[in-house]
């Protein structure tokens, strides 16, 4: 009897259960020689790779963190640990069980409805058994998310958010003698007003943390570079961190450079100043790199002990970018589970326009804030959230466009990208093509919005502040135009009536002109359009 394990691309940690059931009281450092001997393998599949247009820094990125584990756990004295680069993942993975004579197959469950699919479809042999080991990759396990929110009439992040701050007691005083509760730190649970302040010029964040490619990071840029012209964004430079090493580091840049400043400019958007205080650290979340535990105690710790120096970390910043990690990104991987997977054919508004050109290349489009946005994601497989949601998200819900041919875009383009946090991102969020199971409004807005929160508008040429000329910004009239075509639908978002109480104030005569110039944008979308410089 021989158990083998397999390790996914996305879970290069020796922190999760998968590891540990070798022996429930085994540091994975101490493992004994049984279990070092135990047969690892993980697997490059070229196909999947050709699968989508992915961003080059993207595969570079999964590649090379793979190998680098690779290295590390033979490192760390596991002895037989098999690395492939092959077309399929089935062809490697029956040869290496018939070579091991592997009886039973154990693997993390991937978080990821297609990609678990795919793995049920490889034909196993029948002395073969599957053994999935629960996601312990995240604070939530599956049932425990799936139990909170069953029974429930709306499944509302900030209920979902303080239920997590009670139950992993994260930044809360101690329960009080009298109630025997324990309250949020600072007596507020949500600082989302302090944290929302429009940019007035530039301002000068500290640069992000590189890395200088090594040899195992070059290689795999040679290996992406010869996959060839189907592919997406640039290659070079490469700067992201692609071990344990380099993930810690980022935390430790976050948390000295960034996170002091985090909160107030979170929905900034600025030229040239592409991550502000973001904390660039989704790439090595997703990948199993670094723990959402770790991160946020870490955070955690920072605050506390910066209390009562000259130093004092601004309780806005930190309980803002807790919100994002204990909160957003635990409710949305918890709703991927609980929705489903038909949850990805979602289209509420019938939307139906293809994917325009120039998401692919963003010298074909004359709309600034767009270009801005898809440059600096063609340089680097990153945008912030802001501009994911109100630049493209937006974007693509006035215009009409498909929600699966954007999805599909997000998937491939994104640094971070992947199925479990694709779906409920773009399609609950950013397109609202569930039609509100995830969020009470459509992220939906005028260049009003996009003027007030960036310097995009400064360098268009559009005008920004009309909606009928020639000359119009065209997130204006998609905006106006958006909100009539679906005004029945939108009309039960209770959210929603002051605005359209505005639309309704809009001539019928303007209204009609709004229709006809949204008309005739869509129709030039629709068509392979030129580069523009
Ligand atoms: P920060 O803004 O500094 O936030 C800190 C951390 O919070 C992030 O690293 C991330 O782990 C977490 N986080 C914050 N918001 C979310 C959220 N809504 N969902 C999940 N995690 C969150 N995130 C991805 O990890 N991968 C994606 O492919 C992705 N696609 C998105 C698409 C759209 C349309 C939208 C609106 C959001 C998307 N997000 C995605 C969420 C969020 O935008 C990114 O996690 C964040 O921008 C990553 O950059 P950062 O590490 O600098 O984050
Ligand atoms: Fe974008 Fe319109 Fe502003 Fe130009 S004017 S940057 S198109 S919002």
């Amino acid at each position: 009897m021989t158990t083998g394990l397999w390790i996914l691309g996305n879970q290069l940690t020796f922190d999760s259960d998968l590891f540990q059931l070798q022996d429930p009281d085994q540091d994975p450092d101490q493992a004994p020689d049984q279990a070092r001997n135990q047969p690892i393998i993980l697997i490059e599949s070229l196909d999947y790779a050709r699968s989508r247009p992915y961003h080059r820094q993207k595969l570079v990125l999964v590649w090379s963190a793979m190998r680098h584990f690779a290295a590390d756990l033979r490192d760390r004295g596991y002895t037989d640990v098999t690395y492939i680069t092959a077309d399929d993942f089935a062809t490697p993975l029956l040869n290496w069980i018939a070579d091991r004579q592997i009886t039973t197959l154990r693997l993390l469950d991937p978080t990821d409805f297609p990609f678990r699919r795919t793995i049920e479809a490889i034909a196993l042999p029948d002395h073969v058994a599957i053994e999935w080991v629960a996601n312990d990759l995240f604070f939530w396990s599956e049932s425990e998310f799936i139990a909170w929110a069953t029974g429930r009439k709306r499944l509302l992040m900030e209920d979902f958010y303080r239920h997590s701050r009670q139950r992993f007691e994260v930044l809360m005083t101690p329960a009080s003698d009298q109630s025997g509760n324990a309250e949020p730190i600072g007596d507020r649970w949500n600082f989302d007003k302090d944290n929302r302040k429009p940019p007035k010029g530039r301002l000068n964040p500290p640069p992000p943390l590189t890395f200088a490619p090594d040899a195992i990071t070059r290689d795999v840029m040679a290996q992406v570079a010869a996959l060839g012209d189907a592919l997406y964004g640039q290659l070079e430079p490469f700067g992201w961190g692609v071990t344990r090493s380099h993930a810690l580091q980022v935390l430790d840049d976050f948390l000295t450079q960034r996170l002091p400043r985090f909160g107030p400019y979170q929905d900034a958007m600025l030229t040239d100043e592409p991550t502000l205080w973001h904390a660039l650290l989704s790439p090595y979340l997703n990948l199993g790199l670094i723990s959402p535990r770790e991160v946020v105690a870490a955070i955690e710790t920072a605050y506390r002990e910066s209390n009562g120096s000259d130093r004092e970390l601004p309780l806005a910043s930190v309980e803002g970018v807790i919100r994002q990690i204990l909160g957003w990104r635990e409710y949305m991987r918890g709703l991927y589970l609980v929705f489903g997977e038909d949850y990805a054919q979602s289209n509420v508004f019938e939307h139906d326009l293809p994917l325009p050109d120039f998401f692919w290349d963003a010298r074909k489009t004359d709309l600034n804030c767009l270009r801005c946005t898809l440059s600096q994601l063609e340089a680097t497989g990153y945008a912030h959230h802001i501009q994911r949601l109100m630049i493209l998200g937006n974007f693509a819900l006035i215009a009409g466009i498909n929600p699966q041919a954007i999805e599909q875009w997000f998937h491939a383009a994104f640094i971070d990208g992947y199925d479990w946090v694709m779906q409920t991102n773009v399609l609950g969020m950013g397109v609202f093509a569930d039609g509100g199971k995830l969020a009470s409004k459509p992220y939906a807005a005028s260049a009003n919005y996009i003027n007030k929160m960036s310097d995009y508008c400064r360098g268009c040429t559009y005008d920004r502040g009309d909606r009928l000329g020639d000359n119009a910004c065209p997130f204006n009239y998609l905006y106006w135009d958006f909100l009539d075509r679906h005004y029945d639908r939108l009309k039960s978002q209770g959210r929603m009536n002051l605005i359209l109480a505005q639309l309704r104030k809009i001539p019928d005569i303007d209204r009609q002109r709004i229709r006809e110039k949204a008309r005739r944008f869509q129709a030039k979308l629709s068509q392979p359009s030129k580069p523009s410089c």
